[in-house]
Formats: structure tokens, sequence, C-alpha cells
């Protein structure tokens, strides 16, 4: 059979970990301008450097997130290690700035790899209660001169979203670098290369993925040499994705933005609903207009959706009846709602926020739900059943 000439409207899965050079002259040519990490030199080598399959799935990525390049990676946490290493040189001691309100996994990655390890110094922004204040920011900038600043769009779990614009413009000013984690607020609602952020990285396991089947992850900029240094860097650590995965997450982004519409809209429905019950003292969704970020996210989403994850926490008299309550909830919902620790899965899946970060987020009774893209009458009528249902 000629493998040339296969009607296939896709890119196949190309599992080859080294490919034909034919001969010395080709072979010492491909080589050469692999050397200089160029995105798209003619010639495949070995796919940990570069893989037909998922150069196809990072143009694919390229064109939702509007960015010049694309890599992706064998997670997220690869990708965020690949951000900012690429930022690492021998001898620049400046510090780095990170947001303190970080996934739980990068804040741990910053102390265990970047303080303990490799000894960055760092530091962090704390919000002003529940916002950023762009003042302090300004002066704390100004003041640190970091190499990079490193912070997310919306928060996890207390959904804080951050006036981006501003916050890229104040990076830049003071001559440092903006890297977003976009993970939450998704190109959908929010592509931070038009802002002038020179990194978006992405849990892609999360809603580009969107069916909690693939851990991946990507990152995405406008730059040629960080481009170039960010090839050599996953190149060398290894921090490539599969050929298989990147295949099945080019299929699944193909229904990202139907797919995420729809959680949007879900999520809005449920975190009103959920504002409804009396047992309920807060419910954080930046779509509802207490939300204390609320005109942040009315500006910089632009009516195009608040993201798909709503946290809440109960009422009760003391720790122990908000814990009680919580429990009580998760267990009536578990038929249709499962306790699972991921997030942008097909189906709604909650988590107790106590249990996995009760160091810093301490109210027993929180849950924190991300919300899928399934039937939304179902799925409303199931949540006020069970609150309507708790008798503690
Ligand atoms: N960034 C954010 C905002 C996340 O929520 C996560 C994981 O939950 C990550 C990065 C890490 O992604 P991964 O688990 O794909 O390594």
């Amino acid at each position: 059979m000629n493998k040339k000439n296969i009607n296939s409207t896709r890119i196949p899965v190309y599992r080859d970990v080294g490919f034909e050079l034919t001969d010395s002259d080709i072979t010492g040519d491909a080589f050469i301008k692999e050397r200089y990490n160029e995105h798209s030199p003619g010639k495949f080598i070995y796919s940990r450097y570069r893989n037909p399959t998922i150069i196809d799935a990072e143009e694919e990525l390229m064109k939702i997130e509007g960015s010049g390049w694309t890599l992706l990676t064998q997670s997220g946490m690869s990708a965020i290690d690949t951000a900012l290493s690429v930022f690492q040189k021998a001898g620049d001691r400046r510090p780095w700035l990170f947001f303190s309100e970080v996934y739980g996994g990068t804040d741990s990655y910053i102390e265990s790899v970047l303080i303990e390890r490799r000894g960055v110094e760092i530091h962090r922004f704390d919000p002003d209660g529940m916002r950023y204040n762009l003042k302090e920011f300004d002066n704390i900038v100004n003041e640190l001169k970091p190499a990079l600043v490193f912070f997310e769009i919306i928060s996890n779990p207390m959904l804080i979203v951050a006036p981006a614009r501003e916050i890229i413009d104040i990076i830049h000013k003071n001559n440092a670098t903006a890297i977003i984690d976009n993970t939450f607020a998704t190109p959908h609602l929010i592509k931070p290369l038009e802002l002038g952020a020179d990194i978006v990285v992405h849990s892609a396991t999360k809603y580009l993925g969107g069916h909690g089947n693939i851990t991946a992850g990507a990152l995405c900029g406008n730059d040629e040499q960080i481009m170039r240094d960010a090839i050599e860097y996953r190149k060398y650590t290894g921090h490539m994705i599969s050929p298989d995965d990147a295949y099945r997450i080019n299929t699944q982004m193909q229904t990202f933005s139907l797919r995420f519409q729809r959680q949007c809209d879900n999520a809005l429905t449920i975190a009103e609903e959920i504002d409804k019950s009396d047992l309920v003292k807060e419910v954080y969704y930046p779509g509802l207009e207490k939300h204390v970020t609320n005109d942040v996210a009315e500006e910089l989403f632009n009516g195009k959706g608040f993201g798909a994850i709503v946290t809440f926490s109960f009422e009760g008299k003391d720790d122990d009846h908000k814990r009680q309550r919580r429990d009580t909830f998760i267990k009536s919902v578990s038929e249709s709602i499962k306790l699972v620790p991921t997030l942008g899965d097909s189906r709604t899946i909650l988590i107790p926020v106590e249990p996995i970060w009760g160091d810093r987020y301490t109210d027993p009774g929180m849950i924190r739900l991300s919300v899928g893209f399934e039937d939304i009458g179902e799925l409303k009528s199931k949540i006020s059943l069970s609150l309507n249902g708790i008798q503690i």
C-alpha cells in the first residue's frame, strides 16, 4: 500500500519514535535545522523533538488561542515548568513574583522546586480581601523589579477575577515578563496574548480536553525567541506530550467552544439556584452581581460568560454542623455528581474544599463544583432537591 496517497482528511497518529532520513546529507541538514529549534523544519527526526501529529494538534490550539505558536506538553505542570524555566538564566538573580492565589500544585512547585531546589527568590502578591489592589501591585512591582510575574485570570477556589489588562501593563512598565495561567477562564472568555501577555499556559487536562480522559498541558505565545527556548527546554526535559494524547486532544478541541459556552451557561443557572437556599451562606461565582469581582469579569469577559466553577459554602451553628451539611449534600447528589478531584470534565463533579486545602481555606462548609455540559434541567433539579432535603 502506498502510505503517501491515502485519502484521509486527518493527520493520523504517528507513533514513530524516529523518522527515516534516507542519507547522510539529509540527516546532517535535519540535525542542523533542529539545533536552531525552528518550529517546523521540513524533516522530522525524533518524536521527543517534534512529531507531525503533535504539530497538527498545536496548530488547532493556535487557532483557538490566537497565538503565533503553541507547544503541547504532557501535563499542565510541565507547561508551567517550561514557561517559567525558559526565563531562568544562570547569573540572573532578579526575583520572581507570583500571585498568592494560584493552583495548589503550582504553589507546591514554587516551594519545592523553585525555592528549595533552585534557590529562586520568590515573592507573593496577596489579594486585598477578595480583590486585587492595583495600586499596591504597582508599588510592589516597582520596588521589587522582578524578572517575571505569574498569575491566574480566575483564581481557585475563590474565583477572584484579575484585571488582566491593567496588571499586564504594570508588569511591562517595569520591564518584567507576564506569564498567565488561563486554565479556568480559557481562550473562550479571554485571550491574554491580545492584552500583551508574554506566555499563556493551560492545564489542557481541563476544558481544552474537556472529558476528564487526557492529562496534558500547553503554552502559547508570539515571541519567536521564547518559542525556541521553550522547544529546547521541552526537548531536553522530555516534557513532550505523546502522539496519542495529541491526537485525542486535537479531536476533543474541535468542540471546545461549544462545550465551554454550555458549561458557562449551566454554571450561572446553578449558581443562581444554589444562592436561593437558606442553608447556603455564600455562593462565589463571578457571574453573580454580589461577587466582589463581578465588575472585573463583566469588563474582561465581555458578556461571553463567567467560567464553569461554582464555589459555595454552607451556613451552620458551628464547624461540625457545617461539615455535616456539606457531607449530607455530597452524599445526596452522589448518584449524579461524583466527588472527583479534578475539574473541567464533561459531567458536573465536586470536591469539599477544606479536606484538600484546609491550611488555606478553612471554611468547613465549602464545596467547589465543576459544572459540566449535561442537561441543565436535570442538574438543577438534582441540586435543589438535595439542598431542600437537608434536614440537619
Ligand atoms: N493550573 C491550574 C489552574 C490547575 O487547576 C491545574 C490542575 O488542576 C494545573 C495548572 C496543573 O495541571 P495538570 O494537572 O494538568 O498538571
